[in-house]
């Protein structure tokens, strides 16, 4: 959607007090009443005790209102698709940063399924380059095997050197062990997570719903817990042998949590991301709607699975929330079910997802929420990202906590629009968007 008054490119780094707002920095274990004052692109020192009155608020210049709202860390996603190179006309890395920033993130990591794929030097290069003219900060993932075809590696260390924050063939699972294995290995040795779809090809072939009751009454072909969860329990196998770091990618089903608790119990090096959709959505919605923004890899599973996520994500099992924003074009997800391609975008509806379906439900406090979306993914690619300390970069997101709404169709700044969350009740508004003292989203212009 075309709203360009909404954005401000960053130019330089800015200066700026976010005033009066309730301030959410779990890294520091802030949770109170401050302002922020930010000089030159960074965090210069929270001050409380109401340094401006609300007359000065109202009046000053560099000022932000952030009176009812909160203020918290800039978002930090490490799982997006942003399509570029080759379907720009699905999203581009600026398209896909306003999506960011319109949901309050100001880090996103972009998957590298793109053509050509994050293999070389290049394309990370090129990434950085588009990321140039984005609005949030875009750190390329590369892939972990050339042309993402699951047999020769990638140079893991030249790709780190320019600037990839992990490697990952997402979209994809690597087929083999072996190959798995030397990547695991090779990434220890540069610092390197190894993010991981986990998916057999085998088991998956062919499916295009979680198989169970719902997929045999739909007359759907369905796609097994047991693809997901044995490609787990080899990912921790291998990360626990060769004492590199496994990152499994959007974990959907009640085993995988149960197998990455245990991995993590026994020591070994292995994280984990769950979606706002694998959190908030079953497989039950399909014959209901037959929408194809329900179609997504792996699939919506039953209510059992959202629990299980739910607890994974309460007793830190599951590390982190990641949206898998991943547009596509209208006239593919215009097919039938079984012929829609995977995947919905996530990036503006996020955190009013997760706030309805966590925090009001007392499932997650919101700083508890908040942590699960900037510091901990942060510190998972080690990110320096997700915490408002004295000299941090000035990356603040603000946002009212308190409207419940649904969101439109045909409204999202993304280039696509396959949303599931439409006419979807959910709490919370992103007011402004701050990248390097800078406010590059604010609502209310
Ligand atoms: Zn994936």
């Amino acid at each position: 959607m075309a709203a360009p008054d909404l954005f401000r490119r960053r130019r330089g780094k800015g200066s700026l007090t976010i005033a009066g707002g309730r301030v959410i920095d779990p890294q520091n274990g802030i949770d109170k009443k401050a302002d922020v004052v930010i000089e030159n692109g960074r965090v210069a020192r929270l001050e409380s005790g109401k340094r401006l009155t609300d007359k000065q608020i109202e009046a000053g210049r560099g000022v932000l209102d952030a009176r009812g709202r909160v203020v918290c860390p800039g978002l930090v996603d490490l799982h997006v698709h942003f399509r570029e190179p080759g379907r720009e006309d699905e999203e581009t890395v600026v398209t896909g940063s306003m999506a960011a920033v319109a949901g309050g993130f100001t880090t996103a990591c972009c998957m590298p399924n793109t053509e050509p794929a994050i293999d070389r030097q290049e394309v990370v290069q090129f990434i950085y380059y588009q990321a140039e003219q984005a609005y949030c900060h875009v750190y390329p993932i590369a892939a972990i095997t050339m042309e993402r075809k699951g047999d020769l590696l990638t140079e893991i260390g030249e790709l780190k050197d320019r600037g990839a924050v992990a490697i990952s063939d997402d979209g994809s699972p690597v087929p083999t062990a072996a190959v798995m294995r030397r990547a695991l290995m090779y990434a220890k040795q540069f610092d390197l997570p190894v993010a991981s779809h986990c998916e057999d090809p085998t088991l998956a072939a062919g499916g295009a719903m979680h198989e169970g009751y719902v997929s045999t009454r739909a007359g759907i072909m369905g796609i097994p817990a047991l693809a997901e969860e044995l490609m787990v329990a080899r990912e921790i196998e291998l990360a626990g042998e060769t004492g590199g770091h496994a990152h499994i990618c959007h974990v959907s089903t009640a085993r995988s949590v149960s197998l990455i608790r245990d991995g993590k119990r026994r020591k070994v090096h292995v994280t984990a991301e769950a979606t706002p959709h694998h959190f908030s959505l079953t497989d039950e919605l399909i014959p209901e709607r037959f929408d194809t923004n329900l179609k997504v890899n792996p699939p919506l599973r039953t209510r059992a699975d959202v629990r299980a996520v739910i607890r994974g994500l309460q007793d830190g099992t599951i590390d982190c929330i990641v949206t898998d924003h991943a547009p596509h074009a209208p006239e593919e997800k215009e097919l039938e079910f079984d012929h829609a391609p995977f995947g919905l975008i996530g990036l503006e509806t996020a955190l009013p997802v997760a706030i309805a379906e966590l925090v009001t439900t007392g499932k997650l406090t919101l700083p508890a929420l908040i942590e699960l979306m900037t510091s901990r993914p942060a510190r998972v690619f080690a990110l320096d990202a997700g915490h408002l300390s004295p000299g941090a970069v000035a990356d603040v997101c603000v946002f009212d906590p308190e409207p419940v709404y649904e969101f439109e169709p045909g409204r999202f700044f993304s280039r696509s629009q396959n949303s599931p969350f439409c006419g979807r009740a959910v709490q919370g508004r992103i007011c402004q968007t701050v990248v390097e003292g800078v406010v590059v989203f604010d609502r209310q212009r």
